[in-house]
């Protein structure tokens, strides 16, 4: 009885022991994920400034591009202009 009480003890620090170093690891690569998309740039597929921060999918002509904030105005403004 006792030995059985001892091995679910274990169960539990080794489980708490696996959370405790799952949760590091798992927020280290969410961090690192974060810094990757931060710094990867892609240069813009309408005017090819880089982007940095946020990029915007447009479909124009059946293919799918990313733009800079700057272009997306842009092509909204089109877009509504088109629509009237
Ligand atoms: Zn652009």
């Amino acid at each position: 009885m006792a030995r059985k009480r001892k091995a679910k003890e274990n169960d539990f620090i080794v489980s708490f022991v696996l959370i405790a170093l799952f949760w590091p690891i798992l927020l280290f690569f969410w961090i690192v994920k974060i810094i990757w998309k931060a710094w990867q740039t892609r240069p813009c597929e309408m005017c090819g400034n880089q982007i940095r921060k946020i990029a915007y999918n447009w479909v124009i002509d059946g293919k799918r591009k990313r733009v800079c904030p700057h272009c997306n105005q842009r092509l909204e403004r089109e877009q509504s202009r088109r629509a009237f």
